[in-house]
């Protein structure tokens, strides 16, 4: 049973305080650009917006099945085999308040004392927080600058142990921007057949967001693990609704795999109900409605990471491997002499730009920083800027 000493084992999400100092120093009436949130800075386009006032117009006011509005689970449906070829059934789908719940719902049924998950570090903080929250043993599996931080097949399936009851991937990743080759991930599917007691959970949150001809792949295109997959998606970072609370997840959901579609449904009704029925309404548009915007913030998304990359490739000490998805540049800052956490501090208090260090993403993250694209490329530019100026006077 999870006590008060669990909560104490939460973590945060570090972007969130920088968020918060960003904003108090602008209010102080500093110029800060912000490249510390990982939320695209456009607006939900508009006929998404209009379907949710629609929907509150036409009297949509109270609860949905706890797993969702069947025309939300049908769109996600008709969303997943456009992106993946793979047809999944409804009763497999969870709608869910973002992508964030369907980790906790995970993480903590496979998590306990004596059990161990495996996750990407650097990866997404809230992995490593909810596998402490349960109390099972986490551990980290190192994603290297010098494998394109791509997730490693030999180095994820040597640290599985008769321990390990859960393997998180996340692929395109934050914070790095890496994606991992379908070679590596069919590498690691392979060998978790020698692990039938792993179940996965395929973090595809950015699965639109790739590069350079980069392509995703899904983990539902492996039928061999489907029994045991739970994956995370949603429509925050795709569709530019981080507030609108909204994410899907896929479940397995028997009879040849675990029943857990039907325990995690439960959860929602013990927790949340239903996600708020508006967002659901907004949620069926975005997916079923034209998608010009969402390809026109990729390509503003493409434009922005290959000037952060190239502007910061010319500041001495400072080297950034091309990132190849979703929207973050992981650049290596280990030659300046910083540690990255006072690099990001300093870098935020005298020169006026907010960015993620390193280590909040993990021990793997020492000599690394984040910068999210999240700001026009003229903001980008003046934010290089004065890290360039910053670098030269502290170095
Ligand atoms: N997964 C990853 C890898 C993320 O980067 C994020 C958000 O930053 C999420 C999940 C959570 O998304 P949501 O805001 O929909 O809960």
């Amino acid at each position: 049973m999870q006590t008060v000493a669990a909560f104490d084992r939460i973590g945060e999400e570090n972007a969130f305080a920088v968020l918060a100092r960003a904003a108090a120093l602008q209010a102080e009436g500093r110029d800060i650009v912000n490249l510390g949130i990982g939320q695209p800075d456009f607006k939900t386009p508009p006929h998404i917006v209009e379907a949710a006032i629609r929907a509150l117009r036409d009297g949509h006011h109270g609860y949905t099945p706890a797993n969702g509005l069947p025309e939300a689970r049908e769109a996600v449906v008709r969303r997943t085999l456009t992106t993946t070829g793979v047809e999944v059934s409804p009763d497999t789908v969870m709608i869910m308040p973002g992508g964030k719940p369907a980790m906790f719902a995970a993480i903590t049924m496979f998590g306990e004392p004596g059990a161990e998950i495996l996750y990407p570090d650097p990866g997404f903080p809230i992995y490593r927080s909810m596998i402490d929250y349960t109390g099972a043993k986490a551990i980290p599996v190192p994603i290297r600058e010098e494998n394109g931080f791509a997730f490693s097949a030999e180095e994820t399936l040597s640290r599985i142990t008769p321990a390990t009851r859960l393997l998180i991937v996340n692929s395109p990743a934050n914070p790095t921007g890496g994606v991992t080759p379908r070679a590596e991930i069919e590498k690691l599917v392979a060998g978790l057949q020698n692990h039938p007691n792993v179940a996965v959970l395929s973090d595809e949150i950015y699965d639109v967001m790739t590069y350079d001809g980069e392509a995703h792949t899904s983990l539902l295109t492996f039928p061999e693990i489907r029994n045991r997959l739970i994956v995370l998606n949603g429509w925050s970072k795709t569709w530019a609704m981080t507030g609108w609370r909204m994410g899907w997840s896929i479940w397995p959901n028997g009879p040849d795999g675990a029943y857990l579609y039907d325990k995690v449904r439960k959860l929602a009704v013990n927790c949340w109900s239903c996600v708020n029925t508006p967002s659901q309404f907004a949620g069926i548009a975005a997916i079923d409605g034209p998608q010009d915007e969402v390809n026109a913030m990729i390509a503003a998304f493409d434009r922005r990471r290959l000037l952060v990359t190239e502007r910061l490739n010319a500041i001495a000490n400072i080297s950034c491997a091309t990132p190849k998805g979703a929207f973050y540049a992981f650049p290596n800052i280990s030659a300046t002499g910083f540690k990255a956490k006072e690099l990001a501090s300093r870098l935020l208090e005298e020169a006026g730009v907010a960015l993620v260090g390193g280590p909040d993403f993990g021990d793997f993250g020492e000599g690394y920083i984040r910068l999210s694209c999240a700001a026009s490329e003229e903001r980008i530019s003046v934010a290089i800027d004065r890290m360039a100026a910053f670098l030269e006077t502290e170095t």
